[in-house]
């Protein structure tokens, strides 16, 4: 089933995917900047159809803008090669959806979002085994380790939660404590953050490294005990209505899993992802 890449070039639509290919701050393995290209061929794998939500990619407008092309190396300037192309791509009001590509990437994308949003209205909410804390590493401030921490200078601590995390230094974890952005990655836990969010904009960031190494080997840093696809999956699509005004998918390194299951799952992570920006437009489908 083409399900993403028959989407390609439909400027007028209103979510358009957007691919960052670029993986330079990348500590351990890289190789994410394979990672939008391995989505869209994946995405060949899944039926346009999801049973469970009962949505279908058909009845829902998405545009697929292609790659930014991103020089490799000094991560500043390929954060600022990022914004200029999404000024460049795609329409001031469309919601963006990211296929990374490293975590930092994620940054361009939220000041987008900040455009059009007050920083203090805006809801952070990060999927991932990692705190991504570190106010810099190894002396390079702009670092896949540190995007949650980016972030916070944009929009503060108060309205970040961050979910399916188990891995940071001890100075991270005292932050995370600090400002009570853990929350848990439980159905009950979540449920009561979409309550509080109501109709607030929320950017919606997963790492898929939040899935279990086991399942999910393909990516820079796999960390043990995370959740399975199935608990990813209902946790996600406890966020169907909610408003979410950007959004992204990071981390998939798929050389790193030869048998290539990491791109289908990373695909399927990215087919929920579209329906929950739609329904969030229309209103919500609960
Ligand atoms: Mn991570
Ligand atoms: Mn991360």
């Amino acid at each position: 089933m083409p399900s993403y890449m028959s989407a390609i070039d439909a400027p007028e639509a209103p979510i358009q995917i957007i691919g960052l290919p670029y993986d330079s701050t990348t500590s351990y393995r890289s190789g994410s900047r394979f990672g939008p290209e391995a989505v869209r061929s994946a995405s060949y794998c899944l039926e346009n159809y999801d049973p469970i939500l009962d949505l279908d990619l058909e009845d829902i407008s998405f545009g697929d803008a292609g790659d930014v092309e991103i020089p490799p190396g000094d991560p500043k300037r390929a954060l600022s090669v990022i914004t200029s192309a999404l000024d460049e791509k795609v329409r001031p009001d469309s919601l963006v959806l990211g296929l990374g590509g490293e975590h930092l990437l994620t940054l361009p994308l939220v000041q987008r979002v900040l455009k059009n949003y007050e920083e203090k209205d805006l809801w952070f909410i990060h999927l991932d085994a990692h705190t991504d804390l570190r106010p810099g590493y190894l002396g390079e401030p702009y670092s896949h380790a540190s995007i949650v921490w980016l972030v916070s200078k944009e929009i503060g601590f108060s309205k970040i939660r961050q979910l399916g995390i188990r891995s940071g230094t001890k100075p991270e974890w005292e932050l995370m404590r600090l400002h009570n952005t853990l929350t848990g990655i439980d159905d009950k836990s979540v449920a009561s953050l979409v309550d509080w969010i109501g109709d607030d904009p929320v950017y919606l960031s997963v790492d898929l490294d939040v899935m279990d190494a086991s399942l999910f080997p393909g990516t820079g840093a796999p960390e043990p005990g995370g959740v399975s696809f199935a608990e990813l999956q209902r946790i996600l699509n406890q966020f169907i209505g909610v408003n979410i005004v950007g959004a992204d998918v990071m981390e998939l390194a798929p050389s790193l899993d030869p048998s290539g299951a990491s791109s289908v799952v990373a695909a399927k992570v990215v087919r929920t992802m579209l329906f929950l920006m739609a329904s969030g437009m229309t209103g919500g489908e609960e």
